[in-house]
């Protein structure tokens, strides 16, 4: 699945908050919205006053961007929503926290969501004890996702999980220090989503 490979740091900018999509650089002074606090451009002082119809889409535009999914792939995502039980937007932001590569960014197995995402893709995660490949694999309540048994790979996820010590788990996971495992408790619900969004803004412009 295509993926969004240019700068980075100009989503963080276009939104006017942190998406948190290099990793410890976020966190730190060299965060690029720290230092322009604007959106990138040539006329970016210039812009007026946002539309009702540019709120909607901005909405839009930040949770594909945390998420890093692109238009297409977004789309099915909120078709899926939509036929689902209950709140579209609640469905369509589990369903995205759903995604293996969030659930390794979550269980501090990685530095990042693109360092989760090539990790998976490059075959470095077992769930169950087989092989997934795939950033968008699904996972499910008794999941157990683990390092593929390489030395490489487990002192990469080692490190990362040095490095992001001071991380909280969220209580749909539970991760395994000495196993070096996550293992799937439940499926998340609305609240463990970690970013502000108002997803009622996202259903309200995918559904016209
Ligand atoms: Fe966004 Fe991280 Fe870049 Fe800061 S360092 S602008 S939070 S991607």
């Amino acid at each position: 699945m295509a993926r969004y490979t240019a700068n980075k740091c100009k989503l963080c900018r276009r939104e006017g908050m942190k998406l948190f999509l290099k990793g410890q650089r976020c966190f730190i002074d060299k965060c690029s919205l720290s230092r322009r606090d604007y959106p990138p451009g040539v006329h970016a002082h210039r812009r007026s006053k946002m539309t009702d119809y540019g709120l909607h889409l901005r909405e839009k535009q930040k949770l594909k961007r945390i998420y890093g999914i692109l238009e297409r792939q977004f789309r099915l995502y909120f078709k899926e929503a939509e036929r689902q039980k209950g709140n579209t937007g609640a469905n369509l932001l589990v369903l995205l926290e759903r995604r293996l590569d969030n659930a390794v960014l979550a269980s501090g197995f990685s530095y990042s969501r693109n360092h989760a995402r090539q990790l998976v893709n490059h075959g470095h995660f077992l769930v169950n004890g087989r092989r997934v490949d795939i950033a968008s694999f699904r996972v499910r309540p008794g999941d157990v996702i683990t390092p593929a048994s390489k030395e490489k790979t487990v002192k990469m996820v080692k490190d990362a999980k040095e490095l992001n010590k001071s991380q909280t788990v969220p209580d749909w996971l539970e991760v395994s220090e000495a196993e070096m495992s996550s293992k799937v408790l439940a499926l998340p619900k609305r609240e463990h989503v970690p970013h502000p969004i108002q997803e009622q803004l996202v259903v309200e412009i995918c559904s016209k």
